[in-house]
């Protein structure tokens, strides 16, 4: 891949869509990690405190793990489309396939 702006072959992908996605689906996830939290808290209080503090870590992992891999994967459309999908290291020009 060459920069159409000024030649140089110093280009690279910059997968914005893909970080958007996974960021905002962290955030997402946050909230359902919560949830989880929650949920695996009561699972896990069956065993008092290991139990609670077990299950609530594992619901929150599981929950914000997940939301940032949807989150990624509905991001990486936008690559290409709405995100021009490379940037060149030497001018800055961000740019699509031709
Ligand atoms: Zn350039």
């Amino acid at each position: 891949m060459i920069c159409p702006e000024c030649g140089a072959a110093n280009v690279q992908r910059r997968n914005l869509g893909r970080k958007i996605g996974s960021g905002a689906g962290a955030v997402a996830g946050g909230v359902l990690a919560v949830e989880g939290a929650t949920a695996g808290a009561i699972v896990g209080s069956t065993i008092p405190v290991i139990g609670t503090i077990a299950g609530g870590l594992i619901g929150f992992i599981i929950g914000a793990g997940s939301g940032a891999a949807v989150g990624a994967l509905a991001g990486e459309p936008l690559d290409g489309t709405v995100f021009d999908e490379f940037c060149c290291q030497e001018c800055s020009t961000t740019f699509n396939k031709p």
